[in-house]
């Protein structure tokens, strides 16, 4: 049987639709029939340079890892999941036998299996097969689209109350305005942040925030003729310090730091602005090196911590959040494709807005023969 249509990347700005063949299961696997993907910053990166740091595309690669679906077929040893079942997919399969594996930080496992980053496929198919144990039940209460949207979502579980550590009443502020930075300010309200800044340039963006989870929003200002990227930092903060009169110190200082922009100058303001003795997460993948004021993290006395994809129950805690209704995806789903259009959605990614002028936040593609309207 070779009747699985997959969305494939050839190489830089060459994408073709190939029917493969339809995966072959283990005991220990489930085979997806996947309904709904969301366009993340990396597969069109991947799409437009080929490539995303050491992670190169030397061969045909099936796009997309953000997905959900219902099971068609399940190994003999799995026990949780039959087919029918809707399932939102972690896109990672791990080694289990490694050192991260076995301490419980299996994001760091160096045999990881990932969807959409070489040399392994992605799951813009009408099959992916993958462990049953990543496979997640969705409640009835949640949709298919919701289901795809739980792997930006986890990213942001992880970076946030993994990582992050964020806390009942504490003071948070986010860079950037992406689903990223927005599913981040999300989860900072869930776990009872008393406030949330977000930071943007963008001020539509700012305004969806404040609408959908930020207390608080700020606009940088422009850099000045001749003024470093350092010295630009160091005034924005103290411009946003004093506009919501934000201390040091003490109740009104800002505990965690959450970048999701990857820009250097959000990285340095970021240091300048969380609280002595506070946290610093970078979950925003973007300038490759950047300059810090490293003498303030060691007065400060900050935590500065890297945040990668996600680890063991960040899954499940995101789709409880959404079940309970405590964090709504749906305001975030802006664009709707089918398969055939595939190109499109990634063009309209891209550009960040439609033909008709409407900002994107998450393109989703509906599986091969699945309506855009089946959510
Ligand atoms: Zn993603
Ligand atoms: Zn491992």
């Amino acid at each position: 049987m070779s009747n699985n249509k997959s969305f494939v990347l050839r190489g830089i700005e060459d994408v073709v639709y190939e029917e493969r063949p339809i995966p072959e299961i283990n005991d220990d696997e489930v085979l997806v029939e996947v309904k709904k993907t969301g366009i993340c910053g990396s597969d069109v990166h991947y799409l437009v340079a080929g490539r995303i740091a050491d992670f190169v595309v030397e061969k045909p690669m099936v796009l997309g890892h953000e997905s959900s679906g219902i099971i068609a077929k399940a190994g003999a040893k799995v026990k949780s999941l039959k087919p029918g079942d809707r399932v939102a997919l972690e896109p990672g399969a791990t080694c289990h036998i490694c050192d991260d594996c076995k301490r419980g930080r299996y994001e760091l496992c160096p045999d990881i299996v990932f969807a959409a980053t070489p040399p392994y496929d992605g799951t813009l198919a009408r099959y992916y097969r993958l462990p049953a144990d990543v496979a997640y039940k969705l409640p009835d209460n949640l949709s298919l689209e919701d289901g795809a949207m739980m792997e930006p979502l986890s990213v942001a579980i992880h970076s946030v109350s993994n990582i992050g550590q964020v806390r009942a009443n504490q003071k948070v502020a986010v860079f950037g305005c992406g689903p990223v930075g927005l599913l981040c300010m999300a989860v900072a309200k869930a776990m009872g942040a008393s406030r949330i800044i977000a930071v943007d340039i963008v001020q539509s963006r700012l305004e969806f925030a404040k609408e959908y989870a930020a207390t608080d929003v700020f606009l940088p200002p422009a850099a000045e003729t001749g003024e470093s990227k350092m010295a630009f930092s160091k005034r924005a903060s103290e411009l946003l310090k004093k506009k919501f009169g934000i201390e040091d110190r003490g109740p009104s200082a800002i505990d965690v730091v959450i970048d999701a922009s990857g820009a250097e100058v959000c990285i340095q303001m970021s240091i300048f602005l969380a609280k002595a003795g506070g946290t610093f997460v970078q979950v925003g993948m973007g300038n490759a090196e950047v300059q810090i004021p490293i003498t303030l993290v060691l007065t400060k006395e900050l935590s500065i911590k890297g945040s990668f994809r996600y680890g063991p129950g960040d899954y499940p805690l995101a789709i409880a959040l959404v079940a309970q209704g405590k964090i709504d995806l749906k305001p975030l789903v802006t664009h709707r494709f089918q398969f055939d259009d595939a190109i499109t959605a990634f063009n309209t990614t891209r550009k960040g807005k439609s033909e008709d002028g409407k900002g994107v936040i998450k393109a989703i593609i509906s599986g091969p023969g699945v309506a855009v309207e089946d959510k």
